[in-house]
């Protein structure tokens, strides 16, 4: 554990010194679970945003894109189900003060078995060597299957006494588990409550006219109430689907994990529009294609899980998390939610205005049903900044910190450095500069020596150093450093530009999905 906080710590720190992500309002002592991204981490959060937009948009020809607005009309939250019940059960700590989310402390208790299992499939692969199986170990180790049954029950229990309302139960489970709280070590707790998350605000000039309003605290809803327009304007036939990236606003009750659980974030949703029926085949499908767009950017298969919902929302009629490994342990990073009619239908009582499809082969109106996908960018962002982030022991004995961004992410993708600031080096690396940043984000960098602009641009997660010497000016040749094998290659200044396009382009990257 110690180790994993130790590990967290260095991510957080590692975000601000290279900026990637600074706390928001930091010189007024920061803003709590508000960040701001800096110039490196601007570019990542677009190039995440950019990967996931082209996977889903421009490769599908019946997905189109979406920018609607925050601020939406109140009844909205009302008919989405927000104002009654988009809320977190949260619990008090009476002696040490703090708040927490009851469902997450339940969570984490059952996230301290899981790391047991995980320690007894270690060790047990190191018993058995090359004849460890691992399916077979998980099926048939008694410790392990006992495990995993406790953990099972205690989520199943819980997520019938949310479903239920029994807060009063959930509070019982907190107890009988013998939680405590992780800040003071005591037991003693309140009852546990409800807590709405929406933020609200006022539009309008004058006090007595201004509407009272809700930040989103979902980018669906817009894609929801722009459904018909978009299907006429578009002449969309069902099955399809509408895309939108954009901010989403959460009073979280517990925001202590960095970027992971924020009150402002970006989502990437896409709701797609199908025949009711067919949400089945369409969950599993969505469900593949989300992992193969994750698996794509080869940040290690093992780092991912689906985890079936035990507790559905108000919506679901099926729902799966994509987990992921973070520093923290297996996390949600991406909802699959399978949202039957509810929400078209919902629209359609509370506005009064149809809500329906036409389908010309069967001659009949319907409310499709819909299967989404929403992913936190802010969190994704975290799955890839943290996985990549390496120590790495050398041959000689040092370490060096890389930043092994998957390339195509990678804010910056070379650095042109002059091996010495003189004989007219600067000139000519400044040429390639110049001739290369018409295709890709490149930064020239002539400061210190070069073995430490490469440990520089290692921990920058910068994929690629180029290097002008004297050679260069006999040649025209420069040497090309690769920043995961830290090997190095004599090519031709004319060849730069399509060694790199090879390395990041994202078609190459998105063809992995196949
Ligand atoms: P959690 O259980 O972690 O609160 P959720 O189930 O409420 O998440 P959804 O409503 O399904 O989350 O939102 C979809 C996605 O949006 C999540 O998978 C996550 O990646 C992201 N997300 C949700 N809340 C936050 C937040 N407060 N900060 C950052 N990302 C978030």
């Amino acid at each position: 554990m110690a180790n994993q906080e130790d590990k967290f710590k260095k991510v957080i720190s590692h975000a601000k010194e290279y900026g990637y992500v600074f706390q928001s309002s930091e010189i007024y002592d920061g803003l709590s679970a508000v960040y701001d991204y800096g110039q490196n981490g601007a570019e990542l959060k677009k190039n995440i945003r950019e990967y996931w937009w082209k996977a889903m948009v421009q490769l599908n020809d019946n997905i189109v894109g979406l920018d609607s607005a925050i601020f939406m009309h109140p009844t909205i939250w009302k008919a989405s189900g927000h104002v009654d019940a988009f809320n977190d059960p949260l619990i008090d700590n009476k002696d040490s003060n703090k708040r927490y989310r009851a469902d997450v402390l339940i969570e984490d208790y059952v996230g301290k078995l899981d790391s047991k299992i995980e320690k007894e499939v270690k060790k047990a692969a190191k018993r058995f060597g090359d004849k460890f199986d691992k399916e077979q170990f998980l099926a048939t180790n008694q410790r392990v299957v006992d495990y995993k049954e406790q953990g099972d029950s205690i989520l199943k229990r819980m997520g019938q006494s949310l479903e239920k309302e029994d807060l009063a139960d959930v509070k019982a489970l907190i107890e009988e588990l013998d939680i405590a709280c992780p800040m003071s070590g005591s037991k003693n707790w309140t009852d546990v409550k409800q807590f709405n998350l929406m933020f609200g605000t006022k539009l309008g000039a004058s006090a007595e006219s201004a509407m009272d309003l809700y930040l989103r605290p979902e980018t669906a809803q817009g894609i929801f109430v722009n459904f018909l327009n978009v299907q006429k304007s578009g002449r969309m036939k069902i099955p399809f689907g509408i895309a939108q990236t954009g901010k989403a606003f959460r009073n979280e009750i517990v925001a202590r994990q960095f970027i992971f659980r924020m009150r402002e974030f970006e989502q990437m949703e896409m709701q797609f529009f199908i025949q009711p029926g067919t949400q089945k085949e369409w969950y599993d499908t969505w469900k593949e294609k989300r992992m193969k767009w994750h698996l794509s950017l080869g940040l290690g298969q093992d780092n991912y899980r689906f985890h079936d919902h035990d507790k559905l929302a108000h919506y679901a009629d099926a729902a799966a998390d994509i987990e992921f490994r973070f520093p923290f342990g297996f996390k949600e990073l991406e909802g699959i939610h399978s949202r039957t009619d509810f929400d078209l239908g919902s629209h359609e009582k509370f506005s009064g205005k149809k809500l329906q499809y036409f389908d010309h082969e069967t001659n009949k109106n319907y409310v499709p049903y819909v299967l989404e996908t929403s992913i936190g960018l802010d969190r994704m962002f975290l799955a890839v900044f943290a996985t990549s982030l390496q120590e790495e022991e050398l041959e000689n004995g040092s370490t060096r910190t890389v930043l092994k961004l998957p390339a195509v992410l990678a804010p910056t993708k070379a650095a042109i450095l002059p091996l010495i600031k003189k004989d007219g080096l600067p000139d000519v690396a400044r040429a390639i500069v110049k001739d290369l940043k018409w295709d890709f984000n490149v930064t020239y960098d002539e400061k210190d020596a070069v073995g430490r602009r490469y440990r520089r641009q290692d921990a920058n997660g910068t994929p690629f150093c180029i290097t002008v010497d004297h050679q260069t000016l006999e040649d025209q040749t420069v040497t090309i450093r690769h920043r995961d094998s830290m090997e190095q290659e004599r090519v031709a200044i004319s060849d730069l530009k399509r060694i790199i396009h090879e390395a990041v382009d994202m078609k190459t990257w998105l063809k992995k999905m196949d």
